[in-house]
């Protein structure tokens, strides 16, 4: 199998965000668990293929464990909104620049947290599990050499590091706010402008937001 360069570029990105649906050569439909393959073809071609047609590739970019997104995606025409105070939006203006928030910065520390706060108990209780599992069944582990303690301190060290990354992710996510409503939303008003007498609503389509952000 051809290895990957693993040399993205926005543009070949872009090309994946927007045709990961279906093999580009054959046009078979992924589901989840498949693999697909995305890179270049003769003449720098830009491709998403699946299994069968992967060797058509001249240089593997990257191969993706195939999964239907998370969330769902607005249509092009839906309308997005963002309010904010007047001098957020003469600074966006001035600066003609979109202001991304990390995600650690945000009120809700929660915010992109695996699960949700009261339920992080439980989730704590799953990953140890989980953990312990794995270190009992761990090609090549000799089980008779391992005590409870040492299972046990080993189970809460990877729950430690998975706790860690996710502060990491949160650390390197930027947001921007929209939202999505056909009709303008007075409590949308007060959520997001300190002063409603000195704010204002903007509004777009997610297909426009989109354009400005692939250009
Ligand atoms: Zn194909």
């Amino acid at each position: 199998m051809q290895e990957m360069t693993l040399k993205h570029t926005r543009e070949l990105d872009i090309f994946y965000n927007e045709h990961r649906k279906k093999c580009t050569n054959c046009g078979q439909g992924f589901t989840e668990g498949d693999c697909a393959h995305l890179g270049y073809l003769t003449g720098r071609q830009y491709a998403v293929l699946c299994d069968k047609c992967s060797h058509l590739l001249e240089e593997t970019v990257v191969r993706y464990h195939w999964q239907e997104l998370e969330y769902e995606e607005p249509l092009p025409d839906d309308m997005l909104w963002r309010y904010m105070d007047l001098s957020k939006f003469i600074s966006m203006i001035s600066r003609k620049d979109l202001y991304f928030a990390a995600a650690n910065t945000f009120e809700d520390i929660f915010e992109g947290a695996k699960g949700i706060m009261d339920k992080k108990e439980d989730w704590d209780s799953f990953y140890l599990d989980f953990f312990k599992k794995a270190i009992l069944t761990a090609p090549g582990q000799d089980i008779s050499k391992l005590t409870d303690e040492q299972i046990k301190a080993d189970s809460k060290q990877l729950l430690n590091q998975i706790n860690k990354s996710g502060e990491k992710d949160r650390e390197n996510t930027y947001i921007s706010c929209w939202h999505l409503n056909s009709y303008e939303s007075e409590a949308m008003w007060k959520l997001y402008s300190k002063d409603v007498t000195n704010a204002i609503a903007i509004q777009t389509t997610a297909g426009h937001l989109y354009e400005a952000w692939i250009l």
